[in-house]
């Protein structure tokens, strides 16, 4: 069973896709959001650290649009391995000064093991997160994924 994280209330859901139990929202609406936010990629631990950060930023405005684009930025700008945005420029300056304005926690990404599964290990005394990056950039699917995600 696929261990996932809300993106709306930051609690762990089963199921990318499934309601969640806490707020009752299924989806972003963005299937590939959701999967890439979902054990399929990471591992539990590392998806509760982002979802202290979903809720940090959730303290923080009720504006759901905020919201949802406060924490695909910070992913873009402090792990760039889970997806890079491009936001307009009113975005981009409204959503930094609320992250300027919080203490976040710390998140160190982990592949989950069922991600190590599909690929070949990470090359032996590189950096984890480059590496990771290096490694989703090389996946064709992932590559589509950074398209997707991209945001003009
Ligand atoms: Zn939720």
């Amino acid at each position: 069973m696929t261990m996932a994280l809300c993106l709306r209330c930051g609690e762990m859901k089963f199921g990318a896709f499934c309601a969640c139990p806490t707020c009752g929202v299924a989806s972003t609406g963005n299937p590939q959001l959701d999967i890439r936010f979902s054990d399929h990629h990471f591992d539990s631990t590392s998806l509760s650290e982002l979802g202290l950060v979903v809720k940090a930023i959730c303290d923080a405005t009720t504006d759901p649009e905020m919201r949802h684009w406060a924490f695909l930025s910070y992913c873009s700008t402090n792990h760039p391995s889970i997806l890079k945005v491009s936001l307009t420029p009113d975005w981009q300056a409204s959503t930094d000064s609320l992250l300027a304005s919080l203490r976040l926690p710390q998140v160190t990404l982990r592949p989950s093991r069922q991600s190590l599964r599909n690929r070949a290990p990470l090359p032996e005394g590189s950096d984890g997160g480059r590496a990771l990056l290096d490694y989703f950039k090389s996946l064709p699917a992932t590559r589509e994924l950074l398209k997707d995600t991209d945001i003009e």
